[in-house]
C-alpha cells in the first residue's frame, strides 16, 4: 500500500523558501481518488499526513517531517461567463499565476489583486491570501472539502460544500488553519464580467506597486501578520532589525516582514530571526507580533 508514496523527498525543493528536510512519504494527488487513497493508506497505517500547495506560505523543519506530504497537483479551472452569474470553478492544487490568466482571458474581474502571489488555490483559501484590501474570503462563493473526521461505512471521507460564512474568514485565517480535519479539494468563486482592457491595466498596476516584495532571494512572503493598525515590517525596522541575519537568513532591508534565504539559510535561523523580532517589539512596542507562516 505504502509503495505508491515516494519516499525521503527533500522538502526544500517544494518551498520557495528552499528550506526543509526530507519527508518520509510524498505523494503527489492530482485526482479526488488520488487523495481519497493517500488519506486512506496513511489513516490505515496511523500515518500523520500534511497537505501542501506551493509550500509559498511554510517553514518546513531542517529535520523534515516524519510522515506523508500530500502534494496537491489538481489544478483544473472552469469559467462560467454567463452574465447573472459569473463565476470560476477551480481546483485546490491550481495556481493562483493560472487563475487570474484564466479570468484576464474571460474578462472576469474580481481576482486582479493575486497576481505575483506564488500559492495554490487552496493554500490561498486557507491562508484567505490577500493583497491590496481585498482577499479570497471576497470572492470565494463556497468551498468543497473532504472531511476526515467523518467516514462512510465504504470507508470513504465525507465531502462536504461549506459556503463563504462557513468558512470562518478572518485577516490571514480561515477554519482551514485550526481544523486539520479539513482538505480543500475545490473553490467556487464569484466573480464579475469586467472590460479585458480594464482588468489588464489593474493587474500591471498591481503588479507595479508590488516592487517591494520583487526580490531576487527564496522567501516565504510576509512572515508575520500584520497587528490591527501596524504595518509589521515597520515595527521590525523601528527596532533596528533591518538588514540583520543569522546564518544565511536575513532580515530584508527594503521589507524588514520579508526574510530572504541567502543561499543555505535553515529553518533553525529563521527561528531565532522570528524570536528575535518578537521579543524586540514586544519589548518596544508592546505588541505581540504573530506569525503568518505555517511552521511545519
Ligand atoms: C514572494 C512572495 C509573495 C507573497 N505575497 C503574498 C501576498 O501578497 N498576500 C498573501 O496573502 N500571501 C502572499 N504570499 C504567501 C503565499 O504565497 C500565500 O499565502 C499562498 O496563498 C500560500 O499558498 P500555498 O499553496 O503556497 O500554500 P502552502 O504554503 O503550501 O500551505 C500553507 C498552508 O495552507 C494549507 N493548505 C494548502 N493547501 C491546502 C488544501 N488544499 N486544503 C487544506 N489546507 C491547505 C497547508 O497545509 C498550510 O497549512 C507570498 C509569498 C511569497 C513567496
Amino acid at each position: 500500500m505504502m509503495e505508491k508514496f515516494e519516499k525521503d523527498v527533500l522538502l526544500k525543493n517544494y518551498t520557495t523558501f528552499k528550506i526543509g528536510g526530507p519527508a518520509k512519504y510524498f505523494f503527489p494527488a492530482k485526482t479526488k481518488q488520488d487523495l481519497i487513497s493517500a488519506i486512506k493508506t496513511a489513516k490505515q497505517n496511523d500515518l500523520p499526513f500534511f497537505i501542501l500547495g506551493s509550500g509559498s506560505n511554510l517553514l518546513v523543519d531542517d529535520k523534515g517531517y516524519d510522515g506523508l506530504i500530500i502534494k496537491m497537483e489538481n489544478s483544473k479551472i472552469e469559467s462560467f461567463d454567463n452574465e447573472e452569474n459569473p463565476r470560476i470553478y477551480a481546483e485546490a492544487g491550481a495556481l493562483l499565476s493560472s487563475l487570474v490568466a484564466q479570468t484576464m482571458k474571460n474578462s472576469l474581474s474580481g481576482m486582479e489583486w493575486a497576481t505575483g502571489i506564488p500559492g495554490t488555490v487552496g493554500g490561498a483559501v486557507a491562508g484567505n491570501a490577500g493583497a491590496f484590501e481585498i482577499s479570497m474570503s471576497n470572492v470565494v462563493k463556497s468551498v468543497e472539502v473532504f472531511d476526515i473526521s467523518q467516514f462512510s461505512e465504504a470507508g470513504l471521507p465525507k465531502i462536504r460544500i461549506l459556503e463563504n460564512q462557513d468558512c470562518e474568514f478572518k485577516y490571514r485565517d480561515s477554519i482551514f488553519k485550526h481544523n486539520e480535519n479539513l482538505i480543500i479539494f475545490s473553490a467556487n468563486l464569484e466573480l464579475k464580467i469586467g472590460d479585458a482592457e480594464k482588468i489588464k491595466t489593474r493587474i500591471k498596476e498591481f503588479l507595479d506597486s508590488r516592487e517591494s516584495t520583487n526580490i531576487l532571494f527564496p522567501s516565504a512572503g510576509s512572515v508575520f501578520k500584520n497587528p490591527k493598525g501596524y504595518s509589521a515590517g515597520k515595527l521590525i525596522e523601528q527596532c533596528g532589525l533591518k538588514g540583520k541575519k543569522a546564518g544565511d537568513i536575513q532580515i530584508l532591508e527594503k521589507h524588514c516582514n520579508f526574510f530572504v534565504n541567502l543561499g543555505n539559510g535553515k529553518a533553525s535561523d529563521v527561528l531565532e530571526l522570528i524570536n528575535l523580532a518578537k521579543q524586540s517589539v514586544k519589548q518596544k512596542f508592546r505588541i505581540d507580533l504573530q506569525e503568518e507562516i505555517v511552521i511545519l
